[in-house]
């Protein structure tokens, strides 16, 4: 996946501090203590070498960052992508704090990379590469310290093979060490489809708040990995005619509606969403202009930005990506009443489902899925509303709003603990 759009790591950074400022002035958030908020607490650069399937060694980089841990330990993905860097990784970091915050769990944010391109390398190559970065970055790790989860081009099973080494390093059994598992090691029923199943609650908390009926209307999907493919199935159950998907290799588009289960089969047999009997292709450019009313950027960062921002036709935009709006196209959208549900609210799903396989595995329980699922509807409709009430009062963007609730949390946090010495 190129995620090139906002000028790389460097782009992401300067967007989640711009989107800061703009959360500090809601809440007058002091100087000290917006200093303290636009750094990250720790960083980690390793250089480390993975025996290949042909018999060399190659060098790889990873890094594992810590924006903030005033509300309870680290938490955040791991990626394997080649254009993972430090400051994209600092940016998703401090994404991850506001996230935590926003829908109230009693994590800190961080997040990690490896600089690789896992679609050029075996799955024993993957595996080596894995144990090892574990292996390098372990001594930040732990169900009190620091717990990863799957991100893009990570899965469970990335996640089974960290928290297997990090149990041979500590000598026991460690499940609370990552969330998004397998079942089979502790990981939650719900978790896979967690981020997708997020998307589709607070899109529907959307439609009851401004008392828009869903059923028929059409959504665009940018992304059919984890968290699009999910979002588009889940919300073709729920009667929203899906009319244009796309994945790293370019879109498809049926104003009729794409039948989500025989294209996700068609990607299995041809590797590409394109070429899909009855749909027309076209780029992902094209892709986000399409007529529909919703649309669910769930792939990249930065795309959304001011060139195409004025030819958006979408009313809803619900993000399941991290950072695929520009704060410049959220102007522009604001302007034209599209309403946006933020990345930190809109993929908080993943994270809360994470929480809830912490706290089971911390307390060696099983929670049913419909169980699972009740919790995070509840915890995502009450975090909505509190998001949309802030914005409607103060007259913010729903992002602005999302980080002013989330910013002022780990403020009050932060000054209630006090600086020590
Ligand atoms: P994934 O690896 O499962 O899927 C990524 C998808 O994006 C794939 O379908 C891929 O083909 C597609 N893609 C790659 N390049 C593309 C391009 N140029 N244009 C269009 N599509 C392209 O990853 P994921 O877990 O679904 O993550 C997607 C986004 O959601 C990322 O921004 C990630 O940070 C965010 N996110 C993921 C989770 C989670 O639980 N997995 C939680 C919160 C946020």
């Amino acid at each position: 996946m190129t995620e090139k759009a906002s000028s790389g790591g460097k782009g992401h950074l300067e967007m989640a501090q711009k989107q800061l400022l703009q959360a500090a002035r809601v809440i007058d958030l002091g100087d000290d203590l917006l200093g303290v908020l636009l750094q990250t607490k720790r960083e980690l650069t390793v250089h480390f070498p993975v025996k290949m399937d042909d018999g060399n060694f190659k060098v790889f980089t990873g890094y594992r960052i810590q924006h903030n841990v005033t509300r309870g330990p680290a938490k955040g993905g791991i990626r394997y992508h080649p254009d993972v860097d430090l400051d994209e990784v600092r940016a998703l970091a401090m994404w991850m704090t506001w996230k935590s915050a926003v829908v109230n769990i009693p994590f800190g944010g961080a997040k990690g990379g490896v600089q690789c391109d896992p679609k050029r390398m075996s799955l024993d190559e993957l595996e080596r590469l894995t144990r090892r970065y574990t292996w390098e970055i372990a001594f930040m790790l732990g169900p009190d310290r620091d717990i990863p989860a799957p991100d893009v081009y990570t899965n469970a099973q990335t996640m089974a093979w960290i928290m297997d080494t990090y149990s041979i390093l500590k000598g026991y059994t460690v499940t609370g060490v990552v969330t998004g598992k397998p079942i089979e090691l502790g990981g939650s029923l719900g978790r896979i489809e967690a981020t997708g199943r997020g998307c589709m609650l607070t899109l529907i908390r959307a439609a009851q708040v401004l008392g828009k009926d869903l059923a028929g209307t059409t959504c665009v999907v940018q992304g059919f990995g984890n968290v699009g493919g999910v979002a588009a199935k889940l919300m073709r159950e729920i009667g929203i005619k899906i009319v244009g998907v796309s994945d790293s290799t370019g879109g498809v588009y049926s104003s009729k509606g794409l039948d989500i289960t025989a294209l996700m089969m068609h990607k299995c047999d041809t590797g590409s969403v394109q070429n899909f009997p009855g749909s027309d292709d076209v780029t992902n450019e094209e892709l986000l202009e399409l007529p529909c009313d919703i649309l669910c950027p769930s792939a990249l960062s930065g795309v959304i930005t001011k060139e195409n921002a004025p030819r958006i036709k979408a009313e809803f935009i619900v993000e399941g990506a991290n950072g695929p709006t520009t704060p410049e196209a959220d102007d522009i959208l604001y302007d034209r009443n599209v309403l946006m549900i933020p990345d930190i609210l809109a993929n908080a799903g993943g994270v809360t489902v994470s929480y809830f396989e912490w706290v089971q595995n911390l307390q060696e329980l099983i929670w049913s899925e419909e169980e699972v699922n009740q919790k995070l509807e509840h915890i995502l409709f009450r975090s909505f509303d509190e998001v949309y009430r802030l914005s409607q009062e103060n007259k913010v963007h729903m992002r602005t709003a999302a980080l002013a609730i989330g910013v002022h949390r780990v403020a009050q946090a932060t000054k209630l603990r006090g600086i020590y010495p």
